[in-house]
């Protein structure tokens, strides 16, 4: 009989495998707007984490065969850093994301997580090491308690707490007449923007990746949400790798380290007070978001 289970237990782990690599595509998708697959090598292994560090090396990369969008683009992520991506609209933010998701292959260069070139690793392990907390979150019309859970199907309710602790929801459940059984979503209790950011963040925790990956995670937040969310995210990101894109630059002043990328290359580099002394790009960028800050502050007197 056991014969029998053994691969129903291998069947199980392959479709949460799968189920959970569809639902990081599905919120990819949603969050990077693209429907490419690159397939698998055969026999391709896993990829192992020891230290999560992520190479950039020389990367070239177009979405069409005559425009070319990342430039040959180089950097690392020392693991257990958080390092910030900036510059303007187009630069080539979210392609960057893409590619360390590896919706697509680089045209040249190669991408590198602890020394493994992604491309020669399964997708489903790569995207099992890399958490995403996109601008904003989709819940499914399910119990809070699902939402959290479902990055990893064996979660445990004891975890399901945790995550919701660390994510700073358990004020909010402790509230709810169901508490963790309380159906959220279109059907049941209405979620504000950063609290459905806040499930995200606990659906990170759940899942409890190496690397997180936050494209704008908070820019479709009102200041005082984002500052809240800034917070645990600060927290949750301090022991892991992480590269946070941001369009509003005070959100990550105190990263470990800044790049500013520009129509495709990086065009500077370093902590904030470094670049705010070069004078450069992100010294510009900087002054124009404070003085609209500036105004805006003053309309609302
Ligand atoms: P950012 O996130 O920095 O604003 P993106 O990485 O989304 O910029 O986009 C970089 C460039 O690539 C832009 O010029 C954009 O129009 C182009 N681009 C993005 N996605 C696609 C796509 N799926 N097909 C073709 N061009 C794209
Ligand atoms: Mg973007």
């Amino acid at each position: 009989l056991t014969q029998l289970f053994r691969p129903l237990d291998m069947l199980g782990m392959v479709y949460r495998t799968i189920r959970q690599g569809l639902i990081d595509m599905a919120e990819m998708f949603r969050l990077l707007d693209t429907e490419v697959e690159v397939p698998d090598r055969p026999n391709a292994p896993a990829l192992i984490i020891r230290k999560p560090s992520v190479i950039f090396d020389n990367v070239v990369f177009g979405y069409e065969q005559d425009r070319t969008i990342l430039h040959g683009l180089s950097f690392e992520v020392p693991a257990g850093k958080n390092y910030a991506v900036v510059g303007p609209s187009g630069a080539g933010k979210s392609t960057l994301a893409r590619l360390l998701f590896r919706f697509y292959d680089p045209q040249a260069g190669r991408i590198l997580i602890d020394g493994q070139d992604i491309r020669h690793v399964t997708q489903a392990s790569l995207r099992a090491a890399i958490g995403i907390v996109p601008q904003d979150s989709v819940l499914f019309n399910d119990t809070i308690g699902y939402n959290i859970g479902y990055g990893r199907g064996d979660a445990t309710q004891a975890e399901i707490e945790a995550a919701a602790q660390g994510a700073a929801l358990m004020g909010l459940i402790c509230r709810l007449p169901k508490r963790f059984d309380t159906e959220v979503g279109e059907r049941g209790l209405k979620l504000s923007g950063g609290e459905k950011q806040r499930v995200a963040i606990a659906r990170t925790l759940v899942k409890n990746p190496p690397i997180l990956l936050l494209d704008e995670a908070t820019s479709a937040l009102d200041t005082r949400t984002e500052q809240e969310i800034l917070a645990t995210l600060n927290r949750v990101a301090e022991h892991r790798t992480s590269i946070s894109i941001a369009h509003r630059l005070s959100t990550i002043a105190d990263a470990d380290r800044i790049l500013v990328l520009n129509e495709g290359t990086l065009a500077e580099s370093g902590s904030h007070a470094d670049l705010l002394r070069q004078g450069g790009l992100y010294a510009e960028m900087w002054a124009r978001q404070a003085a609209e800050a500036e105004a805006l502050h003053e309309a609302a007197e």
